[in-house]
C-alpha cells in the first residue's frame, strides 16, 4: 500500500479541499465576487478550509452552519471565526432546505454574498479541480493502481474518474449510510466532466461504521494501531474508513495482495479535535 498523502499539502486548507476549492476561488476572481457563503457542521472540513483560503484570497466568507450557535465553538468553528469567516446558525430543519435554490437565494440576500458554493464543495466545478489530482497519481503510477478514497459527496471521486487512465480502478469507501443515490450523481458528473471517464470506479456502503462521524471498535483499532505502527495519523470520518475497507479487502482476498494500492490520503485531520478517543 502507498499512501498518498494530501494532508501534507495545502497549507491551512490540505487534502481534497485544496483541489475542490480552488476552481471557485478562481471563478471569483474572474468574475469579481468578493463574499462567499457556503454549508457545514461544526467540524466541517469543507468550511473549515474554506475559511483558510479565503483569508489567504483577501475574501470575505459566510459560514452557513447546522444547528444551534453553542456555548463554545468547536475547534473548527473557532478557528474558522478567527481566520475572518462570519458564522451564521440556522436550525437542523432550516439546514434541510440547503439544497433548496430558493431557500439559498433569500440567505444569500440576508448574509449580502455574491457566490455560493454548496455544501461539502459538491459539484461540477469541483469535480474538474480534482484533475490536477488525477494527473498526479497518473504519474507517479504509471502501471495503473487501485486507488481508494473515502467518499463524502463523491465529487473527488468523480474527479479521479473522469481524469484518470483505464489502468485505474478508483474505490469509493462511503463515509455515510446510505447513501445509495450518490452512485448516479457520480456517474452524472463523469459523464459531464467529458474526459472519457476510463477508470473503472466502485462504490462500498458497507464500511460506514454506524453512519457519518459514527465509529466502532474496529475503526479505532484499526486508526490507533496504524498512527502506533506506521506513523501514519488519520481522521475517523473518512480516512480511517478508507483505511479500513482496504485492509478488509486484502484480508478477505477479494483484491490481490500483488496489486499495487494506493490510498488517498484526503486530508481532515483538523476533525480529530472533536475525537477525545483520538488525543
Ligand atoms: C471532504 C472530505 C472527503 C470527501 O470528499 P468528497 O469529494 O465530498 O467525496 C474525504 N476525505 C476528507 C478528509 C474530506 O475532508
Amino acid at each position: 500500500m502507498t499512501v498518498l498523502r494530501l494532508d501534507r499539502s495545502g497549507g491551512l486548507a490540505p487534502g481534497n479541499k485544496q483541489f475542490k476549492l480552488a476552481p471557485h476561488l478562481a471563478a471569483m476572481a474572474a468574475g469579481g465576487h468578493r463574499r462567499v457563503l457556503s454549508f457545514g457542521g461544526a467540524w466541517s472540513n469543507h468550511v473549515h478550509a474554506l475559511a483558510a483560503a479565503g483569508q489567504a484570497a483577501g475574501l470575505q466568507t459566510v459560514g452557513v452552519i447546522r444547528g444551534e450557535r453553542p456555548e463554545v465553538l468547536s475547534a473548527t468553528l473557532a478557528e474558522a471565526s478567527a481566520w475572518g469567516m462570519q458564522l451564521h446558525f440556522i436550525s437542523r430543519s432550516d439546514y434541510r432546505q440547503r439544497h433548496d435554490p430558493g431557500f439559498i437565494a433569500s440567505l444569500s440576500r440576508q448574509l449580502e454574498v455574491d457566490y455560493v458554493i454548496p455544501e461539502g464543495g459538491a459539484g461540477p466545478l469541483a469535480v474538474a479541480g480534482c484533475r490536477p489530482l488525477a494527473e498526479m497519481i497518473a504519474a507517479r503510477f504509471q502501471q495503473g493502481a487501485r486507488v481508494v478514497i473515502g467518499v463524502g459527496t463523491g465529487t473527488t471521486l468523480a474527479g479521479l474518474a473522469a481524469a484518470l487512465p483505464v489502468s485505474f480502478c478508483v474505490d469509493g469507501v462511503l463515509a455515510l449510510r446510505g447513501a445509495g443515490a450518490l452512485a448516479d450523481s457520480i456517474a452524472a458528473w463523469v459523464e459531464a466532466a467529458g474526459t472519457g471517464g476510463s477508470a473503472r470506479w466502485r462504490l462500498h456502503d458497507n464500511f460506514h461504521c454506524g453512519g457519518f462521524a459514527h465509529s466502532n471498535a474496529r475503526l479505532q483499532t484499526l486508526m490507533l494501531g496504524s498512527e502506533r505502527e506506521l506513523g501514519l495519523p488519520l481522521e475517523p470520518v473518512y480516512t480511517g474508513k478508507a483505511l479500513l475497507a482496504l485492509h478488509s479487502m486484502l484480508a478477505s482476498g477479494a483484491w490481490s495482495a500483488r496489486d499495487p494500492v494506493v490510498l488517498v490520503h484526503t486530508g481532515g485531520l483538523q476533525g480529530r479535535r472533536g475525537y477525545p478517543w483520538l488525543d
